[in-house]
């Protein structure tokens, strides 16, 4: 039944541990999108896996029907946050936003999860003064992160690591995950390792792409296998709670097509503030925590993807040229779901050096450098990273002055110019 490389097929919650689940949405077989091919060959024949999304009907967190070997996702992640100018704009909107709302003082121990090259914490020690610890498993990463002078424990969040913080660190302030509790799979062990961690007053501080946003912008393109949960307030607030835990605040952020950050602190030791019930009750009254929501978005997500293919087709079919902007992880999706491969995009631009001269898995699509997409630019470049259709328009504006035009496929297949770039959220 299994096939290589999954380590389970879910049956219960990963939050509440309910058996009350609900498969709506199935998007076939899918590659593992961060996993690029040396040859289109090796790309097209890459193993595929089941994309589906369960809705746990007891405390409403969606999830992935298979859990993926993490090592086999995690492997080749070639991902570095420092790369991205607007990820950095937001470490550094994050420190200052911390910094007031729990009083952090200069010499105050913060540690980040998955830390990836220490972007984060490195804005943190800048900006505050404070005391700071990545942990992270890839050891590449981490090797960068101490370059710049960002101590880092190479290992997977969990008790040992928590274990090992105390003991040569003391007790942290604050611990944030920020884009990494959607990817994991037992986030009860995640939170209670926070736990045993963190100071009496201490607190843990996620963020994650808002279950709300993925279903109200049609967000299909964010589920990919390293994605596990799609979460909403609800299935956190119950995880929180069943570990004696409170969260105190939700703050909404606009990264990531829409994400949250959400405070959690032991019981008692914070003030809860009014975001939590405020976001709780909007979640309950627009039907997030009901099932008829995601049965309707299943037959939306389904005419967007026929609508997608229809356009890009009837451009290419006339006789456009078009390319893709960003091999990532969401790109790979759409791709694969609109089943498009190089007889209708040419290739993919990505500033990542690695990624480069690389192929998209699934679909074969050659990966370029800039170089190659201003010397042969394409009619219509499609912005598949569109939660970055700003950054990518005016950094491309040579491109779009010179008469190229931009498609961005999320939430529905719009053509836009230079000048519309701030686009990329309207409906
Ligand atoms: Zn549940």
């Amino acid at each position: 039944m299994t096939s290589d490389g999954v380590v389970r097929e879910i049956s219960s919650c990963r939050v509440c541990g309910g058996d009350r689940l609900m498969k709506y949405l199935d998007l076939g077989m899918m590659p593992l999108a961060n996993n690029l091919a040396a040859s289109a060959a090796e790309a097209r024949a890459m193993q595929r896996y089941p994309m589906q999304v369960l809705y746990c009907r007891d405390c409403s967190l969606s999830q992935l029907s298979v859990v993926i070997d993490p090592r086999i996702l995690f492997s080749k992640y070639a991902y570095r946050s420092s790369i991205n100018q607007a990820y950095l704009g937001h470490c550094r909107e994050m420190a200052r936003s911390v910094r007031e709302s729990l009083g952090l003082r200069e010499g105050d121990l913060v540690v980040d999860i998955a830390g990836n090259d220490g972007a984060l914490l490195s804005v943190f020690k800048d900006e505050l003064g404070v005391r700071v610890v990545n942990v992270d498993p890839a050891e590449n990463l981490a090797e960068i992160a101490e370059a710049a002078g960002v101590p880092t424990i190479t290992s997977f969040w969990g008790a040992d690591a928590a274990g090992q913080i105390v003991s040569e660190y003391g007790r942290p302030k604050l611990i944030t995950a920020t884009n990494v509790f959607a990817h994991v799979d037992n986030v009860r062990d995640f939170v209670a390792a926070a736990k045993e961690c963190l100071d009496d007053d201490g607190v843990l501080m996620l963020e994650f792409p808002y279950g709300v946003d993925f279903i109200e912008h049609r967000e299909f393109d964010t589920i990919y296998f390293e994605h596990l949960s799609y979460v909403l307030l609800r299935p956190t607030k119950r995880l929180a709670e069943n570990l004696d835990m409170q969260v105190f605040d939700v703050q909404k952020q606009d990264i990531h097509g829409g994400s949250v950050r959400v405070f959690i602190g032991k019981t008692g030791a914070h003030e809860v503030r009014p975001s939590v019930a405020r976001f709780l009750t909007k979640e309950k009254t627009e039907g997030y925590h009901d099932v008829a929501v995601y049965e309707n978005w299943k037959n939306e997500i389904k005419l967007l993807i026929d609508d997608l293919v229809k356009q890009i087709s009837s451009l290419k079919k006339d006789g456009s040229s078009i390319a893709g902007f960003a091999a990532s992880a969401k790109g790979n999706t759409l791709l694969n779901a609109c089943r498009f491969d190089t007889s209708t995009i040419d290739y993919i631009v990505d500033d990542t050096p690695e990624k480069v001269g690389r192929f998209s898995p699934g679909t074969g699509i050659p990966i370029v450098d800039r170089s190659v997409f201003f010397a042969d630019p394409p009619d219509y470049l499609v912005i598949l990273a569109w939660n970055f259709a700003d950054e990518i328009i005016s950094s491309t504006s040579d491109y779009g002055d010179g008469g190229g035009k931009y498609i961005i496929p999320i939430p529905a297949f719009r053509i836009v110019g230079t000048g519309e770039a701030s686009a990329s959220r309207s409906n």
